[in-house]
């Protein structure tokens, strides 16, 4: 079996290492070129503009390029379906307190699986392809998007570790690159 499903095998150039280091030869290779070219702007980890953006881990999605930012502006944050984890909120409870972060985006998307399916429908999906019996995990997939997006909304608005942060949810359009805020 291939040992990295989601990349093609035809994509990548013949492996030369049988262990799990081998199956990341194209990304090594691209990081040595990208190193000759690199200089250190010297940038601070604090957010420089004082934002943190959760958004899904959609691989259609540049976080930086869709809101006109450059490394060190922004936190970003990225789960499946741009959901309020209990961990999105550790994260964002550090990113306030340590590194800047004076507001929040929560930005979900067009077309996203996670609107797609519900967890049952996951959880057989994968038990048919795999024998595996997943329903201990929870996967948050979202019945109604508007809806999910109200509620983590409010998620981030209610912690009490961030009281008075700024926080609008949205959507992106992975057809036109716009995104329109529908929680304001
Ligand atoms: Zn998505």
């Amino acid at each position: 079996m291939d040992s990295n499903p989601n990349v093609p095998a035809a994509d990548r150039p013949p492996s030369t290492d049988s262990t799990a280091r081998g199956a990341f030869d194209d990304v090594l290779a691209a990081n040595t070129a990208y190193q000759r070219t690199f200089s250190d702007p010297g940038l601070p980890g604090r957010a420089g503009k004082g934002l943190a953006v959760l958004t899904c881990m959609d691989s259609r999605i540049d976080p930086l390029g869709m809101l006109g930012l450059r490394p060190g502006d922004a936190k970003i944050l990225r789960t499946a379906g741009a959901r309020v984890t209990d961990d999105v909120l550790r994260s964002l409870v550090l990113a306030h307190h340590l590194l800047g972060v004076e507001r929040v985006m929560v930005i979900a998307h067009t077309d996203c699986g996670m609107a797609k399916a519900d967890d049952e429908t996951v959880h057989d999906a994968i038990r048919r392809r795999t024998g595996m019996d997943s329903r201990s995990m929870d996967f948050h997939t979202i019945a109604d998007q508007k809806r999910a997006l109200e509620h983590d909304v409010q998620r981030v608005r209610s912690s009490p570790y961030l009281p008075s942060m700024p926080v609008v949810g949205g959507v992106y359009d992975v057809r036109t690159g716009a995104v329109l805020l529908t929680v304001t």
